[in-house]
């Protein structure tokens, strides 16, 4: 049997799988959220159009956004096809497992992506902004 051989990976495999569930959400939405967006070019009237332009901003700033946490999530599921997954990349300390539940393409750990020092992740896991700022 295929169990016997108890791998590194399985122990992962609740995160792989919250990974591609993601994923396939993610990559659903912006199929959606392409076509509305290439949707509405037949529109004369100037109310109509300027709303279309405002609605058109916030659907490439949300597109850009999923499209970023689709490379996170592709980077993720690389990381557990090699055995790197849940380890900080910063200072390779392994990440509790609260929190790759809560952020599970997350690269660092709390003290390095709350340091400060990060900025760019900051941007990057904005919906952990509460318990980090917590601990502060
Ligand atoms: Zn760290």
């Amino acid at each position: 049997m295929r169990t016997k051989k108890k791998d590194k990976n399985d122990r992962y495999k609740p995160f792989e799988n919250l990974l591609r569930t993601r994923l396939a959400e993610l990559t659903a939405h912006l199929d959606q959220l392409r076509k509305e967006i290439v949707i509405d070019d037949e529109v004369d009237d100037e109310a109509t159009q300027a709303f279309r332009n405002n609605n058109r901003e916030f659907l490439m700033t949300t597109m850009e956004r999923e499209v970023r946490n689709v490379a996170e999530i592709e980077q993720a599921l690389q990381r557990i096809a090699k055995n790197a997954y849940g380890i900080c990349v910063t200072c390779e300390t392994a990440i509790p497992d609260k929190r790759l539940n809560a952020i599970p393409w997350t690269r660092l750990c709390v003290d390095c992506a709350g340091g400060g020092i990060n900025s760019i992740n900051r941007r990057l896991t904005p919906r952990l902004g509460s318990p980090l700022l917590d601990s502060r």
